[in-house]
Order: C-alpha cells, then sequence, then structure tokens
C-alpha cells in the first residue's frame, strides 16, 4: 500500500516514488484503503517523502483506441484512478497518451482530447501528465507539437502537465546529448518549460531517432552518464520529481533473479 511505498522510498535514498495505480498490463484494482492512506499522509515527511508522488496509468489504457468499447474502457479507468487519487490531493497522474492503430494522428490526437473533455473537473486536485513518448508503432507524443495539440483542444487543460521521459525523447528524434538547451528552447516554444512536472530518466538502448523506447542502465546507452547527470541537476527545473525506469540487474548470487538498480543509480547520479 501506499505506507509501505513511502517507507521503501527512504530505504532507497529516494524522496518521491511512481507506482501504478493498478496491474500495469490492464483491468482490476482494488478498493482504496482509507487507513493506509491516512497512514500515508501521517508519515510522508517522516520518511522523507516531499515532492508530489506520481501514479502511472495502466500501459494498456489506449485513449484513442480505433474500437469504441475500448475506449470506453480506458475512460472509465482514468475517471476511476482520478477519483481514487483525490483522496491524496495535490499528486500526479501520469499516462502515455496512446496509440492512434492506423487512424491517423489528427484522429488520435481528437480521441484523446475527448476523453480528457469527458474526465477532467474544474475542481480536481490532481494534475494529470502527458507523457513524452518515442514514437513506437502508432504511438501519439512522438512530438512536441503532438502534445501542444492536445493540450490545444482541452477545456481544462490548466490541469495538464508533462512527464518528460528521457529515453522516449532521445528515441523519437531529439537531440538531448549535443544539444539540451535547444531541445529546451524547443519545448519551450510549443508547450512552455513550467509545464514540465516530471522527468524520467532513462538511458536508452537504442539510437536517437530510432523510435524504439528501451531502457538502458544510467550511463550504458546511447544518452550516457552526462547528459543524464546534467538534466538531473539542470538549474531551471529545481524540486521536480525525477524516477529511474531503468531495467532490473542479474543478481550476482543468484542467476534466476534480478535486483532493482535504482540505490546505486540514485547516489550516482545525485554526486555533484
Ligand atoms: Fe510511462
Ligand atoms: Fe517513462
Ligand atoms: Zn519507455
Amino acid at each position: 500500500g501506499y505506507a509501505a511505498m513511502g517507507r521503501q522510498a527512504r530505504k532507497l535514498g529516494a524522496n518521491t516514488f511512481a507506482f501504478f495505480t493498478r496491474n500495469p498490463r490492464g483491468g482490476s484494482v482494488k478498493a482504496l484503503d482509507e487507513a493506509d492512506v491516512a497512514e500515508f499522509l501521517d508519515k510522508a515527511a517522516e520518511n522523507g517523502v516531499e515532492g508530489p508522488i506520481v501514479a502511472h496509468a495502466p500501459y494498456t489504457m489506449n485513449a484513442c483506441a480505433a474500437d469504441p468499447g475500448l475506449r470506453e474502457f480506458a475512460q472509465n479507468m482514468m475517471r476511476d484512478d482520478l477519483a481514487r487519487l483525490e483522496h491524496t490531493p495535490g499528486n500526479y497522474y501520469n499516462f502515455h497518451p496512446g496509440s492512434h492503430v492506423q487512424q491517423g494522428v489528427q484522429t488520435g490526437v481528437a480521441l484523446i482530447t475527448a476523453q480528457l473533455n469527458s474526465v477532467l473537473l474544474p475542481g480536481q486536485r490532481t494534475m494529470v501528465l502527458l507523457e513524452t513518448m518515442a514514437g513506437k508503432g502508432s504511438e501519439i507524443g512522438r512530438s512536441f507539437e503532438e502534445l501542444a495539440a492536445i493540450y490545444d483542444g482541452v477545456k481544462y487543460n490548466d490541469k495538464l502537465r508533462i512527464c518528460f521521459d528521457t529515453c522516449h525523447v532521445n528515441d523519437a528524434g531529439y537531440d538531448i546529448v549535443n544539444d539540451f538547451e535547444g531541445v529546451m528552447e524547443q519545448f519551450d516554444k510549443r508547450l512552455g518549460k513550467d509545464q514540465i512536472a516530471v522527468f524520467h530518466i532513462n538511458d536508452s538502448k537504442n539510437s536517437m531517432g530510432a523510435g524504439k523506447d528501451r531502457h538502458a542502465n544510467i550511463g550504458e546507452g546511447t544518452i550516457g552518464f552526462d547528459t543524464l547527470r546534467h538534466i538531473v541537476h539542470h538549474p531551471d527545473f529545481p524540486g521536480i520529481p525525477r524516477i529511474l525506469e531503468t531495467p532490473y540487474r542479474p543478481d550476482p548470487e543468484n542467476p534466476d533473479k534480478t535486483l532493482p538498480p535504482y540505490k546505486e543509480e540514485i547516489s550516482l547520479l545525485l554526486q555533484k
């Protein structure tokens, strides 16, 4: 539950955490445990959880699916998740905008904005984060323009923010390695730098523009340690949650097991 996640974050040297609102591959959900939420809120400061926490919608949620039944499923899931998150106000709900599956970018964007217009409420206290995507398959959100088009279509777009995923932006074709400031300038023009609410700090197994989306461990991919460290310490983004989604490593003591790399990667990145 929430309380346990807060304690775990502290052990890793983290001050925030991300979690899935339900099984990432889709489907069912446990009822919100009010006592657990209360304990989490109570212990958040004590456990060093300072920033907003970041809920991630299931990967299977496709707001721009071609099948109306799947779209309705996605819409109900998002509405339900947002209602639950209002129990812990002031936090974030991060989702992948969707895949247009041959309907085209325009239709995809229109369907995503329609979903957001049907679930966002003027009084809600949760920000909904559109993630920058790699452009794998027919993913929407591979360019800053596509994300801006979603903002343009959403009535309560003051409830929207961006989750900037370094692996995805690299794989989508932006040169964050040689020209991070230039990429940021483009981002600022299309969306506004102040819209970045969260960074997903991941290295990439693929070259810039590959349109692939395979995360690598910090310093072991095509983005590299220096660029990721630069982003983590960037003066324009103080206090913004930075979340690792790097792959687990083989356990040297047990070939059948893998271990999370987060503790080591956090301390590596935080070195001045
Ligand atoms: Fe994501
Ligand atoms: Fe991500
Ligand atoms: Zn990814």
